[in-house]
């Protein structure tokens, strides 16, 4: 519908590598023949999340995932994705390309997220993953690309508390040698390895310095011990959670904490249908935040890996929940002020307000 695409908007949850297109996919493919990647193990298309007959077709390796486990099927995609990401031409590419397929679906303002990887085969390093980032961002603002980039420093749970030390550092750095793109931390990766108290002293140290936190916080069932803690701190957004409140087994004291911070929530819905945290659409607690008047923010979580765009989780998100363009506009608006980008946050408004009669 030309009215999602036409409209301004907020992206605050992508992940890079889950945010390559099928085109870049392809561009990848063309680089590295000999690892034999095909597109069906890159991207979760509709239809092969319903049964796992119809994704063997596709991922012949998932054979014996349970049904309970299919979600982590999403964390295999990564694995083929890192294997044709991995040199500082690859990341460069990819960034650069993600970056313009938000600006050409009508994003304005993105944070994107990813995490450093050291590549020992190619020489990648860590810090050469971020400066090839930014490069990336600064490439875009001088092509004139016409959208605002931030970066999330992401922390992958799987990798522990350590490396998410190493990793607020490097954050740091980046924040200050950057003048601000650099603007925050994720924690992200497979919810069901680790405890977020392992995390604690890393998200603490991210926090005093001056990077903003947005966490992926009960994204699957029975996290509440977790979630507690986390929310403790308190972040600055939250990532899905899915099951914060009372009605999926969460609890009215997650829910009270997050409303007493009036703590953001990032909110990808066709990510957790296909992922299969939420049961369908309808089901999914977009509503019982936005019926509340919560800070509710409709994002992407992985463009790529689950085929859709930000224009069509928001005409999802009013088709499903019966909501009017003027409804979707607002939604978009009131996205800016969930930004870690206070500097941008007046330019943006005024921008929303220059574009409104355009759609109206
Ligand atoms: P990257 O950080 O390599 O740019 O993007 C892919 C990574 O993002 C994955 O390896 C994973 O750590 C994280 N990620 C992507 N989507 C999700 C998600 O839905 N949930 C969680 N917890 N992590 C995710």
């Amino acid at each position: 519908d030309l009215f999602y695409r036409q409209l301004p908007k907020v992206e605050l949850h992508a992940h890079l590598n889950g945010s390559v297109s099928f085109s870049t996919i392809e561009k990848l493919v063309a680089r590295k023949p000999h690892l034999n990647i095909e597109h069906g193990m890159t991207a979760i298309r509709s239809g092969q999340r319903r049964t796992l007959d119809e994704s063997a077709v596709d991922y012949p390796e998932f054979h014996t995932l349970t049904t309970e486990c299919i979600s982590q099927m999403c964390f295999q995609v990564f694995k083929v994705i890192h294997q044709l990401v991995d040199t500082e031409e690859d990341i460069l590419m990819v960034a650069k390309d993600v970056i313009r397929e938000f600006a050409a679906d009508g994003v304005k303002y993105l944070e994107l997220r990813s995490t450093p990887r050291k590549e020992k085969t190619t020489g990648m390093t860590k810090r050469r993953y971020v400066e090839t980032v930014i490069e990336a961002i600064r490439q875009c603002k001088n092509e004139g690309v016409d959208i605002e980039v931030r970066f999330l420093v992401a922390v992958d749970r799987r990798n522990g508390a350590e490396v998410a030390m190493e990793t607020v550092k490097l954050a740091e750095d980046f924040m200050l040698s950057t003048g601000g793109l650099v603007v925050g931390l994720d924690l992200s990766g497979d919810p069901t390895v680790g405890h977020g108290r392992d995390f604690l002293p890393a998200l603490q140290k991210a926090k005093n310095c001056g990077l903003k936190l947005s966490l992926h916080l009960s994204e699957v069932p029975s996290q509440a011990d977790e979630s507690e803690l986390l929310l403790n701190i308190p972040p600055d957004r939250i990532g899905h959670g899915t099951f914060l409140h009372p009605e999926v087994g969460g609890s009215q004291s997650l829910v009270d904490k997050v409303r007493k911070h009036n703590t953001p929530l990032e909110l990808c819905l066709t990510s957790n249908v296909k992922g299969q945290t939420v049961s369908s659409y309808s089901q999914h607690h977009f509503l019982y935040w936005y019926q509340m008047g919560h800070p509710s923010v409709i994002c992407t979580d992985d463009k790529g890996v689950f085929c859709t765009d930000l224009s069509q989780e928001y005409q999802l998100a009013a088709s499903t929940f019966n909501l009017s363009q003027e409804d979707m506009w607002t939604l978009s608006h009131k996205a800016i002020d969930c930004t870690f980008a206070p500097d941008l946050q007046q330019q943006l408004h005024q921008k929303w307000l220059e574009l409104q009669p355009t759609l109206f």
